[in-house]
């Protein structure tokens, strides 16, 4: 290999991925605050229009600023090529719906985002798409059971939230590929610097860009990922196999064989639901992941040393961190790059709601947020808020208590963390 070929790491991607200037242009991805493009004669407009040619045409399905964070994540993530949307909501929308047709089934890990559960289990069924939902740690033939003839999406999250189980992707992409679905992988907690689930036969990864991307608060929106190693010509596709009537009648299989899934999403459902990310947003997740592999470490490392904190704490219940077991540390070394988790870590209070109520009023360096992945130190009792709209039987299946606070840990230093969650959580 010659050092022109050596491919770049991880880390110098973050910085440097999906923007190469040329000769005299910014250095930095520009912000391109524009709706629209100028193009030169007619028929070069319509062969962009009916995807004959790549080009921009109109913000809503591309921008160049929001094209350089979807080539840059698409990198870290090493896809075959990304969409941006307005949310984290939009990304798992817009994945869902590029596949499948009324009638259809999902079939889901029961440790999911809130607003992704109530999206499957209320708000497609509305448009004639049912889910279902499995323990993501029961045995293989357990799942097998639920698949129907009209599922046609496996999903997970590599790390789910709030409960924080290490998806075990080997058994879940078996029982995807024999079923011939795509699996479709939510990997916002874990991030690519922990986890690159195409590795791990996911093929296709959404995010919620407005967590660990972002990092700062600063912006929600998401990114779909096409890992282009799935079939959409093995029958059970066949919007993707015959032709579009929306853009004269072009096959995605065989106009775009790389990548069907992401031109179709983008193509038709981008276009047709909106949903796009601005390129403010895409300036700053950009930026944000300049610094991914800087800050991941730390919020790992924060967490783990406040986890074994709060495990000898009088007041705490018990506590969960993927690094404190010995389950949830094959699954890092099976399934993780590196050998911490993420900054998430839930532990439970003890004395009832109300020893809960004083803990939150308590804390001075953390705040009650309802939001993850910031630099700085987020609490939450999920039970009354993001979870707030379960049953009892809903919350156990999405491994949530009554007396669970979810911390989402910060990159503060570690010491002004434990003596603050000490003096909150002491009476
Ligand atoms: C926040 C979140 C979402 C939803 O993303 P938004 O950007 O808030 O729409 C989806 N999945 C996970 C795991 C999340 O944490």
């Amino acid at each position: 290999m010659t050092a022109k070929d050596r491919p770049l790491s991880f880390d110098t991607l973050c910085i440097q991925g999906g923007y190469a200037p040329k000769f005299g242009e910014p250095r930095i991805l520009p912000i391109i605050q524009g709706t629209t493009y100028k193009y030169d004669d007619i028929d070069h407009v319509n062969r962009i229009m009916t995807l004959q040619d790549f080009g921009h045409k109109y913000s809503r399905t591309s921008n160049p600023t929001v094209a350089g964070f979807e080539a840059k994540i698409n990198q870290l993530e090493g896809g075959a090529g990304a969409v941006a949307t307005a949310s984290g909501q939009a990304a798992t929308l817009l994945a869902i719906a590029s596949i499948v047709r009324t009638g259809d089934h999902i079939l889901a890990a029961s440790q999911l985002y809130g607003g992704t559960f109530t999206l499957f289990n209320s708000t497609l069924k509305k448009f004639g798409v049912t889910a279902s939902f499995f323990e993501p740690d029961a045995p293989a033939r357990e799942i097998e059971q639920l698949f129907r003839p009209e599922t046609r999406v496996l999903f997970g999250e590599t790390l789910g939230n709030p409960g924080l189980a290490i998806l075990d992707f080997d058994k879940l992409s078996a029982l995807a590929r024999q079923h011939g679905v795509p699996f479709i992988v939510d990997n916002t907690l874990a991030t690519p610097f922990l986890c690159q689930p195409f590795r791990h036969g996911a093929n296709i990864i959404i995010h919620s860009a407005t967590k660990y991307i972002d990092g700062h608060a600063t912006s929600v929106g998401g990114v779909v990922i096409d890992g282009g190693n799935f079939d959409w010509t093995n029958g059970q596709f066949p919007d993707f196999t015959t032709p579009d009537p929306t853009y004269n009648g072009v096959i995605y299989t065989e106009k775009f064989p790389q990548s069907p899934f992401l031109f179709k999403a983008r193509a038709q459902f981008l276009r047709d639901f909106g949903g796009c990310l601005n390129p403010m947003n895409a300036f700053l997740f950009n930026l944000g992941l300049e610094t991914l592999h800087l800050r991941m470490p730390r919020h790992g490392e924060n967490a783990l040393a406040l986890a074994r904190f709060l495990t000898t704490h009088p007041q705490v219940a018990w506590v969960n961190y993927p690094g404190l077991d010995s389950n949830g540390k094959q699954r890092i070394s099976r399934y993780f790059k590196h050998e911490n988790g993420s900054g998430i870590l839930t532990f439970g209070i003890k004395g009832g709601i109300d020893a809960i109520r004083r803990f939150v009023k308590k804390t001075r360096v953390a705040a009650l947020v309802v939001h993850i992945g910031d630099a700085r130190t987020g609490i939450l009792h999920p039970a009354s808020s993001t979870h707030a709209q379960m049953d009892e039987a809903q919350l156990r299946a999405a491994g949530i208590t009554p007396d669970m606070v979810r911390v989402s840990v910060g990159i503060e230093d570690v010491a002004d963390l434990i003596a603050d969650f000490d003096q909150a959580l002491t009476n």
